[in-house]
């Protein structure tokens, strides 16, 4: 575990940045066509055994079952947390969360320090892009490092139950790769190889896959399942094709898997058992022999240097270490594995849990220690602690030992504002000594509270906010200590247009030192909401100096402005956006807002058609610009961008009332009134949608249904003399 330390490695590395960018290929691999292309394909979210090759009955994942027919198949694999971030990071780097010091989603970046392969491939001469799936993986997280191209553009989302932007489906993913590929042109042998790295995030909750792949699917969590290898047959299938010769060489693995109910817990997160650390690792390509099933552990550390041996770059000091001699059948010693979750201690306030898994036994340091026989007891139902303590004894040596020995990378790992939050926990030492003993509840003790949390809090904070707050107001009694539960009660208060209740939840994890950059955000949303300006431009503007990469705090303070009605200094706000993430949507949704409103209408519509370049289902921008091509007189366009909204979204309030008023306005009555019905039913009766449908009614010579709408009208707001003329002309005053 400390090789990563040996004294070499820093002269390694400056021999490396002093030399050409061919520095570190040490003699090619992939035999008469040099240097293979490599792909890292990442499937959140998945379990090895819910794989057709892993031996599951019901599986519909042919295209994973046959690469690894075609390659090798590690019949054990485990990553180091079961958390997106912290695995992931442990799978680009060769470092457990130890080494680089990730250990939670959201809340760290990886550091500076701490060596990406992308950087590897790079500095050997490989192109580099990334295509990431999910929230975690941003880059502002630090993931993109040594990727030439990083897209890790998520769409907006229509799932009201959570937020917008976290997820991006296999199939779109899958198209912008391909458009990479595309665009970096017809293979030949002068082109420099790449490294190629797709993550996949469709496996994680809510499981909702297309209805095709859902078709015969044992249950929604494998349709899912089955749409990503449906889409990464795609992406192979064009990479095999481009380079027939020497296709890639490929690697698939997994973050962590998906407890589906195991030991109580509904997803993953929280505990450290084999449902959520075991993955799948199929390694297919050139050298790598067929139908191999390696007898050997394979690790997320190990991903990185396996990598690097078949691309024939040179090795470096990782804690992983090429599995290339086990994929070819070799019979290697297996290598211990760290795990841990401090996810129970970060967002609960619970013992982090630490664990140490060998081939055949594993130990979970917790408040209780367990330890299982993973041989005879795969499920780990079965604790042996109190029967076999040597070996408990023996284990936590060893794991205590990784943990000292990497502790100080962590601290260097945490930025000043998380390190604030560990120190308010107890966790980070100033001396690099160990942790402090765990004083929270053992989680094992607490799982029932994190499926209500689930359950009844975070899936229906939005959608059912009141039943919510009820069910986190009723946690926070059980245990005031759950910060995830203050955090998620803010958003179901948001949600319930109580703002004032939002604020104090929020301003409750400040005194606790535990408030996030996101939940800044929300902080500063729901002061903008409740009416207290200054103090939201003041959270917002500190939480723009603490993180100037991140964009969000920038929208929200744009908002601030626009509310202001300081037009120009809102515009300024969404430019600087558009400097951090050129295709930013809801910066470009705010530019063409802001010139809406100045009257620049062609300005507005050049914005709004760029959203709709980037994602062309976004209902928001096809009704705007609907709604621009009506005002410069383009009414038949309008009226196909208009329809083209509802089509997409038929419950969208604002374009149903756009197109029945652009309906009205070229002399279609008779078309726009059931839009007008639609749009009264699905948003708010305003006066506005009452009078366009009592005057089309008229229009239609339908006297009585106009009267009772433009009544209906008057009585919301009484002060519309031209409505009350109306009413009086037809003698129905
Ligand atoms: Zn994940």
């Amino acid at each position: 575990m400390s090789a990563r330390k040996t004294a070499s490695t820093p002269l390694l590395i400056a021999l490396c940045l002093s030399a050409s960018a061919a520095c570190g290929r040490s003699g090619a691999t992939g035999g008469s066509g040099g240097p293979p292309d490599v792909v890292l394909i990442t499937i959140d979210t998945l379990r090895a055994d819910r794989l057709g090759c892993y031996g599951y009955g019901p599986a519909r994942t042919p295209i994973l079952d046959g690469l690894a027919g075609r390659g090798a198949r590690f019949a054990v694999a485990v990553g180091h947390a079961p958390l997106t971030a912290p695995s992931h990071a442990s799978i680009l780097t060769g470092l457990t969360p130890l080494g680089h010091g990730v250990r939670d989603n959201g809340a760290y970046v990886l550091p500076e320090a701490v060596r990406s392969v992308a950087e590897d491939f790079r500095q050997a001469g490989y192109r580099t892009a990334a295509f990431v799936s999910g929230f975690p993986l941003k880059r502002r997280f630090g993931f993109a490092r040594g990727f030439d191209t990083y897209d890790d553009q998520l769409p907006r989302g229509k799932d009201l139950r959570r937020t917008a932007y976290v997820e991006r489906t296999a199939d779109r993913t899958t198209d912008k790769a391909l458009l990479w590929l595309d665009s970096a042109g017809p293979p030949d042998s002068s082109k420099s190889p790449f490294f190629l790295w797709v993550h996949y995030f469709d496996p994680h909750a809510p499981y909702e896959a297309p209805a095709e792949a859902m078709a015969g699917a044992a249950s929604p969590y494998d349709g899912e399942i089955a749409f990503v290898d449906a889409q990464l047959g795609r992406l192979l299938r064009r990479l095999e094709e481009r380079k027939p010769a020497l296709p890639p060489l490929v690697l698939v693995t997994a973050d962590h898997g998906e407890s589906l109910g195991e030991h109580g817990e509904d997803t993953h997160g929280i505990f450290v058992y084999d449902a959520t650390i075991r993955v799948p690792w199929i390694l297919a390509g050139p050298g790598v022999p067929a139908g191999k099933a390696a007898p050997v552990v394979a690790r997320g550390v190990d991903v990185a240097p396996t990598l690097i041996d078949y691309a024939g770059l040179a090795p470096r000091a990782m804690q992983g270490r090429s599995l290339r001699r086990a994929a070819a059948g070799e019979r290697l010693a297996d290598e211990p594995a760290y795990a841990e979750s401090l996810h129970p201690q970060l967002q609960y306030g619970w013992a982090p849990l630490h664990a140490w898994r060998t081939a055949k036994h594993k130990l979970i340091e917790a408040p209780r220690v367990e330890l299982y026989d993973l041989e005879t007891d795969g499920g780990e139902r079965k604790d042996n602690s109190s029967r076999d303590t040597a070996r408990v004894e023996a284990m936590r040596r060893e794991l205590r030992r990784a943990m000292s020995a990497e502790t100080p990378r962590a601290e260097q790992a945490v930025d000043p504002e998380t390190r604030e939050r560990l120190a308010a926990l107890g966790y980070v030492g100033t001396d690099g000594a160990a942790p402090a003993p765990p004083t929270g509840r053992d989680p094992k003790d607490g799982i029932g509270l994190v499926t209500r949390l689930g359950r009844n809090g975070m899936t229906i904070a939005r959608t059912e906010p009141q039943k919510a707050i009820r069910e986190l107001s009723a946690l926070l009694a059980e245990d005031p200590g759950m910060l995830v539960v203050l955090r998620t009660r803010a958003v179901a208060y948001a949600a319930a247009g109580r703002p004032d209740d939002a604020v104090g939840d929020l301003r409750e994890l400040e005194k606790r030192s535990a408030l996030s950059a996101e939940d800044a955000v929300v902080l500063g949303d729901n002061l903008r909401l409740a009416g207290h300006i200054k103090q939201a431009s003041e959270v917002l503007e500190k939480t723009i100096r603490d993180n100037p990469t991140f964009a969000q705090p920038l929208l929200s303070l744009a908002a601030v402005h626009v509310q202001e009605r300081k037009l120009d200094t809102a515009a300024a706000a969404y430019q600087k956006v558009l400097v951090i993430e050129p295709d930013n949507i809801e910066a470009l949704r705010g530019m063409g807002d802001v010139a809406l409103i100045q009257g620049n209408v062609d300005g507005a519509g050049r914005h709004y058609a760029r959203i709709l370049e980037l994602d062309d289902s976004d209902t928001g921008a096809l009704s705007k610009l609907g709604v621009v091509r009506m005002r410069t007189g383009r009414a038949d366009e309008a009226i196909a961008l208009l329809r083209r909204a509802v089509d997409r979204d038929p419950k969208h309030a604002e374009a149903l009332l756009y197109l029945a008023g652009a309906l009205a306005a070229t002399n279609r009555p008779a078309e726009a009134v059931p839009f007008f019905e639609r749009a009264l039913a699905a948003g708010p009766r305003t006066p506005m949608a009452l009078n366009g449908l009592g005057l089309t009614r008229l229009a239609l010579g339908e006297r009585a249904a106009a009267v009772a709408a433009l009544r209906e009208s008057l009585r919301l707001d009484p002060n519309q003399p031209d409505v009350a003329g109306t009413l009086r002309d037809l003698g129905r005053p």
